[in-house]
Parts: C-alpha cells; sequence; structure tokens
C-alpha cells in the first residue's frame, strides 16, 4: 500500500476541513466512496456522508448502502422514469442530464468530498485536481489573483488547485458557500492503491465487485466499475447485460419509452423514424438499428419484455 499517497490524502482532509459544519461525503456505494469515507475517519474530520439515489441504482449497491449506517440516503424529486418523459429522450453518453438531476444535487453550498480518480476517466484525467472550484470564474479568479492562489484553469472553465497551503486553504474556506468545490483526496490513486487499502482497513466494498458474471466485456472479472442499471456509459455490451439481468429494470424503461414517446406527440415534437415504439427506442438506445433489427428475430435483451 502507498502510505505516502494515504497520509497525504489524509493532511488534505484535515487541512480543507471547513470550520463552521461538517463536509458534505460524496457517497456512491462503490470503492471509491469506501476508500474516502474510511479516509475521513481516519483523518477525523467532520462529515455527512449522503448517497444519491438515482431510481436506477443497482438493488445490490442499494441494500450496500442501506447496510452502512454511516450513510445517509437522499432521494431525488422526480425518477429516472419521470426525467426521461420529461426530456423527451433517454439518457445518452453526450446527454447525461440524469447525472446532473439524480446523481450531482446534493451539497449546495457545502464542502465536498468525492472519490473522483484520474484514472477512472479521460475527462477527469484532463479536468482534476485536488481541489476542484466550478461556478462563478470571474469573482473566483479575481479573488484568487488577490489572495495569490497557485492555479491552474481547466478545460471546462472550473479553477483547480493541486497544493496544500495556507493560502489555498483560506481561499477554499471564502469560496466553497457560493460555488461547487470538491476535495478530491484520492484524485491519483490507481484501481491497485484502492483495493490494497481497503483490504488493509478490512472492507470488502460492494458485494458487485465479487460477481463473475455481470457481462463480458463490461466485467470481465467481477464488476469494474458499479453504475445505474442501463447508465450509458457502460456502452452496448453492458447496456445489454444489464437489461437481460435486470428485467424489472428494462420493463420500467420501456414504460418511460412509451410515456415519453407520447409526451412528445402531445407536445407536437418530431418523433425520429427509428423511434416506432417503445421497443424500437430501447434498440435504438442500445446500440442495435431497430429499422435492421426485425431481421433477425427478437434480440435477447427483449424476449419476456412487457411491451
Ligand atoms: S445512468 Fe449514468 S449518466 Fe445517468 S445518473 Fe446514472 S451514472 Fe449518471
Amino acid at each position: 500500500m502507498d502510505i505516502a499517497k494515504e497520509k497525504r490524502a489524509i493532511d488534505y482532509l484535515k487541512n480543507f476541513q471547513p470550520q463552521s459544519e461538517p463536509y458534505y461525503l460524496c457517497y456512491s456505494g462503490g470503492k471509491d466512496s469506501d476508500t474516502i469515507l474510511i479516509l475521513a475517519k481516519l483523518a477525523g474530520v467532520n462529515f455527512e456522508a449522503v448517497h444519491n439515489l438515482t431510481t436506477v441504482d443497482e438493488p445490490a449497491t442499494v441494500q450496500y448502502v442501506k447496510s452502512n449506517l454511516d450513510v445517509w440516503i437522499d432521494t431525488p424529486q422526480k425518477t429516472m422514469w419521470q426525467l426521461i418523459a420529461e426530456k423527451g429522450m433517454p439518457p445518452t453518453r453526450l446527454i447525461r442530464y440524469c447525472c446532473e438531476k439524480l446523481k450531482e444535487h446534493g451539497g449546495k453550498g457545502r464542502l465536498k468530498i468525492t472519490g473522483v480518480r484520474r484514472a477512472e476517466s479521460t475527462s477527469r484525467n484532463a479536468n482534476g485536481g485536488f481541489v476542484k472550484i466550478i461556478g462563478k470564474p470571474k469573482t473566483t479568479q479575481r479573488k484568487a489573483e488577490e489572495m495569490d492562489v497557485d492555479y491552474e484553469i481547466n478545460s471546462k472553465g472550473g479553477l483547480v488547485l493541486n497544493m496544500d497551503n495556507d493560502e489555498n486553504r483560506r481561499f477554499v474556506e471564502m469560496c466553497y458557500r457560493t460555488t461547487s468545490t470538491m476535495v478530491n483526496p484520492i484524485l491519483d490513486w490507481t484501481d491497485a492503491d484502492v483495493w490494497e487499502f481497503l483490504h488493509h482497513y478490512g472492507c470488502r466494498s460492494n458485494p458487485l465487485y465479487e460477481v463473475k458474471d455481470l457481462g463480458d466485456t463490461y466485467c470481465p472479472v467481477g464488476c469494474k466499475r458499479i453504475g445505474c442499471v442501463c447508465c450509458p456509459m457502460k456502452g452496448s455490451k453492458g447496456m445489454k447485460s444489464d437489461l437481460i439481468r435486470l428485467p424489472k429494470y428494462r420493463d420500467n424503461y420501456l414504460r418511460a419509452f412509451s410515456r415519453m414517446l407520447e409526451t412528445r406527440r402531445e407536445k407536437g415534437l418530431k418523433i425520429p423514424e427509428k423511434w416506432k415504439d417503445a421497443r424500437s427506442v430501447m434498440m435504438w438506445w442500445v446500440g442495435d438499428d431497430p429499422l435492421q433489427m426485425s431481421l433477425f428475430g427478437e434480440p435477447e435483451y427483449l424476449k419476456g419484455a412487457c411491451m
């Protein structure tokens, strides 16, 4: 285990700790959030760990989160099914409205601890920092200049700090209530760092990591990443595997697509040629061509579907 990384993460959490309220610790139910939860305890900082239910969480994840008495569960105002009808389209890789509405809405005006890691995605790689501040860019940059803070601007206009010193700490304390500010203590940890740390502290993490048959490319040796059921980020194979494994969710998605089509008709919105009905929307969504599929018979993931 990389003791230096662990010590630095603990120092970050201690040093950026807000003076008047607990941290808001973003707990997803995955291995990275278990890691920050343990780190926050080791650091002895005040925190409130919150899991934002997405309504399309894996059932095993919901159970795992509920079994963790340190974590408080927050329910969203609208379910994924309601959002799909309201937005008039399913979430896609490029238009992930559900993350913003279901996962990232909590902790407004609070200093957040996240389990974001560079190793998890290229965009995080490019945009991350040990502290990231989003919102009010002109004001925060002006303040950063005035306070002589060592910062960078990432490609999305966020302000990133990679140093733990007095100026940076005072700056964060001053900014976090009016922006979205995140402390990312395990930003540069590898998968191996995370697993070694969790094993060392006796945490097995979400049982989904031990399941070996969740789909061949998405989860070759157990589930590498825990996400929502049929998250578009899983790609075609991962989405199809979820639909086969969890048919109740598949049926809920189909019902949501049917309501979505009704709403589009009521609003007089154009309906794409490939969205003939809920089933064809689902085929399009998982990367098949519904206009071609009828030639090959019913796809596996639609067998026994409610509509
Ligand atoms: S389905 Fe994917 S994109 Fe949507 S909230 Fe869940 S993780 Fe985010």
